[in-house]
């Protein structure tokens, strides 16, 4: 059950770890709506999920959030 506790306090507090139910549909930058299909353009992105805004090239981690790493 460990894992399920990582899963939910991840979650929780929104870490690469977390689970995101709640999908970000628009670019927190620009504004620019964002793809229901996004191709990982990275390793992590593939990893962990998230995605670069194709207008801005802005990434954004799988909670919508820019990355600022
Ligand atoms: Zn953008």
């Amino acid at each position: 059950m460990a894992l399920a506790v990582v899963l939910i306090r991840g979650t929780q507090q929104k870490t690469d770890l977390g689970l995101n139910l709640t999908l970000a549909n628009a670019c927190p930058k620009c504004g620019t709506p964002l793809p229901a299909v996004r191709v990982p353009k990275n390793f992590r992105q593939a990893l962990w999920g998230g995605w670069t805004c194709a207008k801005c090239g802005v990434e954004l981690d799988k909670w919508g959030r820019p990355r600022s790493d």
